[in-house]
């Protein structure tokens, strides 16, 4: 009898292939190691093995594999049912759900780049084959396997590379990603040239004509005594009474000296750990409510409003979870933008805290695969983003989806096009565990499986230490510009009450959301605005570097000083981003630190944690952001928030925009007042009106819920219906234009007025690929498989026809 196996490769192939392999391989291999195999003519792929059987393929001869590459299983039988679902659900192949899944290091394959370790090692300890490649690695800056075939002058040189990985001989390239930063604390001491009591009495002498300078100083003593511990910035400003401008301008003098101490995230140990918190009573029956819906429901659903304390009752559960020796997955949506998170779990369950990021290194996600693999201590709870549903858990016993409602846990590029929400839902029952939705403003779709009785449903409504909710209050811009009274983007309104807030020494955050508003320059002789030669859409400008961008392809050239059309060089640029808005805001209030928190200011070296950490040691007064800003952000001093227009979010053109507004805006609300003063918030808008403006400042969920389904009814979108996208693309537009007809024409047959389409999106052609889109929608009776077989044989006769097969096509299923 011959023995077989059936291996995904990380391409997107329909079927597995099948390999042959012999008795003792056969008595060796277990579904979840890795094989290296051959593909096509000259081709090495890495593959897992799916399936050990004994019947050969029909179609084809079996090659044989090159290499076993494990001892053990390295992805487990739960981890290869998840990608099966993924794969049938989200229409893509397992291949795709592979190159996903795994951390690169795992995947070799011919195009992999080996170069040389940054340590240099003992040479001692190589193989001559493995010395071979080394040596090679010393005159050229890297290899690709099948340079190393040519050097060894034999085909399988997996096993050469996995041991030369092992030993760090070599690196295998992948993009170089910054590691996790630690956070660096601002402290101050005494500068060295008042050690002597002389000198120090000369200071205070010195200072007596400067009171407010003299009382920080001795504030700084009696701190320092009292506690014996370096003094913190922020605390040294809390105990003294004093502005940071105060303590900055003694360090600017030299008579205080500024220092900065790592906070290591990571290290915490044993006795060192928090005990966790006490909760109060709403907190407390809102835990047991969980626990008895965890009775009857797999997945519950926490609607608690900004504030409430959510983040506490998890950590309940999650002491629980792993008091049973459970795994606990803890989901967000973006781990960067969390780091106050981290801290906080980390504090209380110091080691057991494993954060898993795309980010991270190769070698850092393997490491947290491994202990997530081995069921290890140090890797009790997963902190991570939609990717970490991918790791190999054998024990899991709780899910938390921390902020359920945002739109980034569904990937939408490439192929999986998962959203790890509802694929932890399916996760969480292979491993008979339990899912938490947490949010201050669910998604429709959670909101009404909890309706359907599909879902468990536990409030929370009060925020913690009774808090109140902000006063959220509507400033019309029209009337405002009527009567004169805007200063730029800003309403006397909020110029006003800006200014009393800093008075006060409170902090502001401005909010100016970003998408479809982007700063476009137009010519007022002729009205041409500047294109991007790849796509259709208007070049974005911007001022920092005084450049013309494409926001879709990465296009770039400097700014224009005359039209391109007509010549003339009176340009204007039409819209606001945010540095429009931190130009305006620094010059009406130029006695205060403004800084901008987006995209831009965000990408360099520890960019966005250096302004959480600014923000919170309170050296910015304002901070003008994006949605950056909404995520789960905890801040003490932020008194005032301003959104500068809420119009441009609502008028997106999107069947979602009104929820995501509402969701948007209630998010960036929570961030005012956290402590004991109310906060305030002010949203200029030109329609005060609108009923979702109105569901805003008065936070009424439930009212904007009704409301919004109540379309999704009358327009048959989801949760009513479900919904698949086809996306063609193709660099000839008649091209993309026939099949994209008859692509609608044969889904049209099947599923008649379901189908929409095809049509041109907003920004038809992206990276010189014009783009069509069809959309199907799925009533809750019809069969969703049965639709997704239909689609497929659509699909495998447009490849059959000549013209079309040129043409790439994407399915998208839940495309929201
Ligand atoms: P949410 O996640 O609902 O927005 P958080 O969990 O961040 O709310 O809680 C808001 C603030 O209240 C945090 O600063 C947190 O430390 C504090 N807090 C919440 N619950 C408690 C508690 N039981 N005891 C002490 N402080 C708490
Ligand atoms: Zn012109
Ligand atoms: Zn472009």
């Amino acid at each position: 009898m011959q023995n077989f196996i059936n291996v995904i490769i990380p391409i997107p192939l329909k079927k597995l292939f099948t390999y042959s392999i012999t008795p003792s391989e056969a008595e060796f291999l277990k579904t979840g190691m890795r094989v290296a195999v051959p593909f096509g003519k000259s081709k090495i792929y890495t593959g897992i093995v799916a399936k050990i059987h004994n019947d050969a393929p029909v179609a084809y001869e079996a090659k044989e594999i090159h290499q076993i590459l494990d001892d053990a299983p390295i992805v487990n039988d739960k981890q290869l049912k998840l990608w099966q679902w993924i794969s049938k659900y989200y229409m893509c192949t397992l291949g795709d759900v592979m190159r996903a899944a795994l951390p690169s290091a795992f995947i070799l394959e011919s195009e992999t780049i080996i170069t040389k370790h940054v340590k240099t090692i003992d040479e001692s300890i190589l193989k001559d084959d493995e010395f071979l490649v080394y040596e090679a690695l010393q005159h050229q800056s890297s290899l690709k396997i099948h340079d190393i075939s040519n050097i060894l002058d034999k085909k399988n040189v997996l096993p050469v590379i996995k041991r030369l990985i092992e030993k760090e001989a070599i690196s295998v390239e992948e993009e170089v990603y910054e590691k996790y930063k630690p956070k660096l604390v601002r402290y101050v001491k005494l500068h060295a040239n008042f050690s002597s009591e002389t000198e120090l009495q000369k200071l205070l002498d010195d200072l007596s004509r400067a009171p407010k300078q003299r009382h920080v100083i001795m504030t700084l003593f009696s701190v320092s005594a009292s506690t014996k511990k370096p003094v913190k910035v922020s605390d040294l400003s809390t105990e003294s009474d004093a502005s940071v401008a105060i303590i900055k301008a003694l360090i600017d003098k030299g008579i205080l000296e500024e220092y900065h101490i790592q906070t290591d995230r990571v290290q915490y140990k044993g006795d060192d750990n928090e005990v966790t918190k006490q909760l109060n009573s709403y907190q407390k029956t809102a835990l047991n409510d969980i626990k008895q819906s965890f009775n009857n429901y797999n997945v519950t659903l926490l609607h608690g409003v900004t504030s409430s304390g959510k983040t506490e009752v998890y950590v309940k559960l999650i002491e629980e979870a792993i008091g049973n020796n459970k795994q606990v997955l803890y989901l967000l949506p973006e781990i960067a933008l969390t780091t106050q998170l981290v801290t906080r779990l980390q504090n209380y369950f110091g080691e057991q805290v494993a954060i898993f990021h795309s980010k991270y290194s190769a070698h850092e996600r393997v490491e947290v695969w491994n202990n997530v693999l081995q069921n290890s201590a140090k890797a009790k709870i997963v902190l991570g983003a939609r990717s970490s549903i991918f790791l190999p858990f054998n024990n899991l016993g709780l899910i938390i989806v921390d902020e359920e409602h945002e739109q980034s846990f569904k990937q939408f590029d490439p192929a999986p096009r998962y959203h790890a929400r509802d694929t932890a839902v399916v996760l969480a029952n292979l491993h008979e565990a339990k899912t938490l939705l947490g949010s201050a403003t669910p998604s429709l779709e959670s909101y009404f499986n909890a309706k359907q009785n599909k879902y468990g449903f536990v409030e929370i409504t009060k925020r913690y230490n009774n808090v109140l909710m902000p006063d959220i209050e509507l400033v019309d811009i029209k009337d405002k510009l009527k009567k004169k009274r805007m200063k730029g983007h800003f309403s006397d309104k909020l110029i006003e009450e800006m200014a009393e807030t800093l008075k006060e020494g409170h902090q502001i955050i401005l909010f100016q959301n970003r998408r479809g508003f982007s700063p476009i320059v137009e010519c007022k002789t002729c009205g041409h605005s500047p294109q991007c030669p790849n796509c259709d859409v208007s070049l974005t400008y911007h001022q920092y570097r005084n450049q013309l961008r494409c926001h879709y392809c990465g296009y770039v050239v400097g700014m224009i000083q005359d039209c391109n059309a007509c010549g003339s060089q009176d340009l204007d640029s039409k819209g606001f981003g945010t540095e429009q808005i931190e130009e305006e805001v620094k010059q009406l209030f130029p006695d205060y630190k403004v800084a901008r928190m987006d995209l831009d200011t965000t990408r360099g070296k520890y960019g966005y944690e250096k302004i959480i950490t600014a923000l919170e040691q309170q050296e910015i007064d304002i901070l003008v952001g994006t949605q950056m800003l909404t995520k789960g952000l905890d801040f003490r001093n932020v008194k005032l928030v301003g959104i500068m227009n809420a119009d441009n979010m609502l008028n997106f053109p999107d069947f979602r925009a009104h929820e995501r507004s509402f969701q948007l805006m209630l998010q960036v609300s929570g961030r005012a007042g956290r402590t004991e003063e109310r906060g305030k918030v002010l949203i200029q808008t030109y329609n005060p009106y609108h009923n979702i403006l109105q569901q805003v400042s008065t936070n009424n969920y439930i009212d904007m819920f009704n409301e919004q389904m109540n379309d999704r009814y009358n327009y048959k979108y989801p949760p009513i219906y479900k919904q698949i996208k086809i996306t063609l693309k193709h660099k000839d537009y008649n091209t993309v234009d026939a099949a994209s007809i008859w692509f609608a024409k044969s889904l049209r047959q099947v599923f008649s007025e379901h189908v929409l389409g095809p049509e041109s999106p907003p920004i038809s052609r992206i990276r010189n690929q014009f783009h069509k889109n069809i959309l199907v929608k799925i009533p809750k009776k019809q069969s969703l498989f049965k639709t997704k077989e239909a689609i497929i044989k659509i699909n495998n006769s447009f490849l059959s026809i000549k013209g079309f097969r040129s043409v790439k096509l994407i399915l998208n299923v839940d495309n929201f």
